[in-house]
């Protein structure tokens, strides 16, 4: 995965803003100080956040943080069918995400 590319979320347990089957594109990547590689998606907004914070217990940064292992890459002639289904963005007031 680099960024730019379009990825499909596969597990959306545990979080908030994005949700299985879902398309994203990656805006760029975080490596936590644990090792663990998240990153920022372009279509994720959640009201009311206040940062995301590692299973570790860091605080990695005030975007949207996910790790990669919730998503796959996806074949981009496939990418645009399905790129409407992000239209339905979440409002749900969250304080904390969880990576
Ligand atoms: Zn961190
Ligand atoms: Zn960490």
């Amino acid at each position: 995965m680099k960024v730019g590319d379009k990825v499909v979320c596969i597990d959306d347990s545990s979080t908030t803003g994005i949700k299985n089957g879902n398309i994203y594109t990656i805006k760029s990547f975080y490596t936590c100080k644990c090792n663990l590689v998240t990153m920022d998606l372009k279509e994720v907004f959640v009201s009311g956040f206040m940062g995301s914070f590692c299973l570790c217990g860091h605080r990695c940064g005030n975007a949207n943080l996910y790790r990669s292992t919730r998503f796959r890459k996806l074949d981009e002639s496939f990418a645009e069918d399905v790129l409407e289904n992000i239209k339905e963005q979440i409002e749900e007031e969250q304080l904390i995400l969880v990576l």
